[in-house]
């Protein structure tokens, strides 16, 4: 399996994080990194970036993968090009005609990428039930924690004995 190599070789030398960086904003979390996902709708990053392993998830979408299937599901190109467009990038030169690794690999390599960032999210879900809350999920909630200041919204002038309470402006500043 020539062509597998080749998938290798060029994931090995492709930083994720850097590749991500290029389309969206990532942000370091601890030792992993946050980005915001660029297949939904979002202000903050729900998208997991775990550099070491070359892999991502999205706990708003739950897309995930590796490095080709970013590329190809960012750019609109099938598993061979990803995969060429990362060598000519990375200064690999392919082994395998990219044709025949796309008409081999590409099924199989993305599957294969999917179900391994599943597996990790899943197990990472999983020990940060028992340990606490993980920091990725932790911030979260954190940007809707009402702040001390919400404790008494009403504020300025009017006081406790308006006519109006100010419902709206204490479900604003809570948010
Ligand atoms: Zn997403």
């Amino acid at each position: 399996m020539a062509d597998r190599s080749d998938i290798d070789r060029v994931r090995e030398a492709t930083d994720l994080v850097e590749l991500i960086s290029e389309v969206t904003t990532v942000k370091r979390s601890g030792r992993s990194f946050m980005a915001v996902c660029p297949f939904h709708e979002e202000k903050t990053p729900s998208m997991s970036v775990d550099r070491a392993r070359g892999l991502y998830h999205c706990f708003g979408c739950g897309k995930s993968g590796d490095v080709f299937t970013f590329v190809s599901e960012t750019q609109g190109v099938e598993f061979g090009d990803a995969l060429e467009l990362l060598a000519r990038k990375t200064g690999i030169t392919l082994t395998q005609d990219p044709a025949e690794a796309r008409n081999r690999g590409r099924r199989g390599a993305a599957i294969d990428a999917i179900r391994r960032a599943i597996e990790v999210y899943n197990q990472r879900l999983r020990s940060a039930g028992e340990a606490g809350p993980a920091p990725t999920i932790g911030s979260l909630p954190a940007r809707r924690r009402p702040g001390t200041a919400c404790s008494r919204p009403t504020g300025s002038g009017a006081g406790s004995t308006s006519r109006f309470p100010g419902a709206s402006r204490v479900r604003r500043c809570c948010w």
